[in-house]
């Protein structure tokens, strides 16, 4: 789950992390109220969405009378802000967040994640704060520092020092870029991060260490540890069709292509869309019905699917274990009268009842595509997909 910058800088306030004051604006009056409540003489106005890349895209700007946070608030406010994660469509802009204009020294860049081939948490750091951090690891990776966590010792004063001189971080203001790390470090531990970012963690003219931007995921089969974290949800920043499926307890992700899958379990469902891959196939989307599906579960996920203007077919790909095949099969029968089906749908089903569940299919007077195998039934869909 993702959180909006001033959320993240909410976290971050309460674990003693340095932060701007600022104050989020949800309208351009309310924008101008909070820049009166601090000292000025300058503000930041920032967007607030769930990507990053919005000072490129024109999404922060500095204002330097309470005048020019009215014009660039009621500008940002609304805007359809595009940048390089939100797609060309760009993401409406609906919060802002007012805050304190910084004097930048220098930029750096701090982020945490879980790194997989050492079960440990990375901090990565560099000097090349600011810019887009996958552009510094492709051009010049020699300028991004790693640091593995033991998560019995935690991030240590030895580490947090070390990676604090490589980032060019001067000796006076050591104590604070430690205090920042591992303070980042605890943030990530106890929220259960997926993601902690800080681009840029800034030096001031003055020598203090300051977290500019603060971008925090979270890892959502842990949420139900962290009520406090789910409040902060912002369902407007997410896909809708995301959210439905949700609702029903599918496991959904959009996906770029235009075959949609329907598959019973989360490795099948992975070996499905490499499958549709492997056949020269693009899938829509990611989608786990679970070991339970009913067929109001599966009409649900048949609807979800065909929110997608870009959907030319479907293949469903189910392993009749708990979930029998002729329930499934009656399911999707159901499914595609409810949701007068127009475009062509491929069965591949294996398990219990296969037999009966693949008679359902046959006798339904649908004109459904049937597949022995996985191969098969990847072949069908993409030709499918591409009308033949
Ligand atoms: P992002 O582009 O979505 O990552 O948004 P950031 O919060 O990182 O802001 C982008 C850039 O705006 C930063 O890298 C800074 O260069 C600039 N910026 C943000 N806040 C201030 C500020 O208080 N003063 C100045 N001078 N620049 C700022
Ligand atoms: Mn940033």
């Amino acid at each position: 789950m993702k959180i909006h910058e001033y959320q993240g800088k909410e976290i971050f306030r309460r674990y003693g992390l340095a932060v701007p004051r600022g104050i989020p604006a949800f309208s351009v009056d309310e924008a101008v109220r909070a820049a009166k409540s601090l000292p000025g003489p300058v503000w930041v106005v920032k967007a607030q969405i769930h990507a990053g890349g919005r000072g490129k895209g024109g999404g922060v700007k500095l204002a330097r009378s309470l005048d020019e946070v009215r014009t660039l608030a009621s500008q940002i406010l609304g805007m359809q802000l595009v940048t390089h994660q939100t797609g060309a469509a760009g993401q409406n802009v609906r919060r802002l967040l007012i805050e304190d204009g910084a004097d930048i020294r220098k930029e750096l860049y701090v982020g945490m994640v879980v790194d997989r081939a050492t079960q440990r948490v990375a901090l990565m750091a560099s000097s090349e704060g600011g810019m887009d951090i996958e552009e510094v690891a492709a051009k010049t990776p020699g300028k991004i520092h790693k640091v593995f966590v033991d998560p019995n010792a935690g991030l240590t004063d030895a580490q947090a020092d070390d990676v604090a001189r490589r980032i060019g971080i001067p000796e006076a203001s050591l104590p604070q870029a430690r205090a920042m790390l591992q303070g980042l470090y605890k943030v990530f531990d106890e929220t259960d991060a997926s993601l902690a970012e800080i681009n840029p963690m800034i030096l001031t003219g003055d020598g203090r260490v300051v977290a500019l931007d603060a971008k925090l995921n979270f890892d959502g089969n842990a949420l139900f540890r962290h009520p406090d974290i789910v409040a902060m949800r912002d369902l407007d920043e997410e896909d809708p069709a995301e959210i439905e499926a949700s609702k029903f307890d599918l496991s959904y992700i959009s996906l770029d292509g235009d075959i949609g899958c329907l598959v019973n379990g989360a490795g099948l469902a992975m070996a499905t869309m490499d499958t549709i891959k492997l056949y020269g196939g693009e899938p829509a989307n990611f989608l786990d019905v679970g070991g339970g599906a009913t067929a109001e579960k599966v009409t649900e996920a048949f609807k979800i699917m065909l929110r997608n203007p870009n959907l030319k077919a479907i293949l469903v790909n189910i392993f009749g274990g708990i979930m029998k095949c002729d329930t499934i099969a009656e399911g999707v029968v159901a499914a595609s009268k409810a949701v007068g089906l127009a475009v062509p749908l491929v069965v591949r089903m294996k398990g219990t009842n296969e037999e009966l569940g693949r008679r359902i299919l046959a006798e339904s007077g649908l004109p459904i595509i049937t597949a022995a195998n996985m191969a098969e039934a990847a072949e069908k869909v993409v030709a499918a997909a591409k009308g033949h």
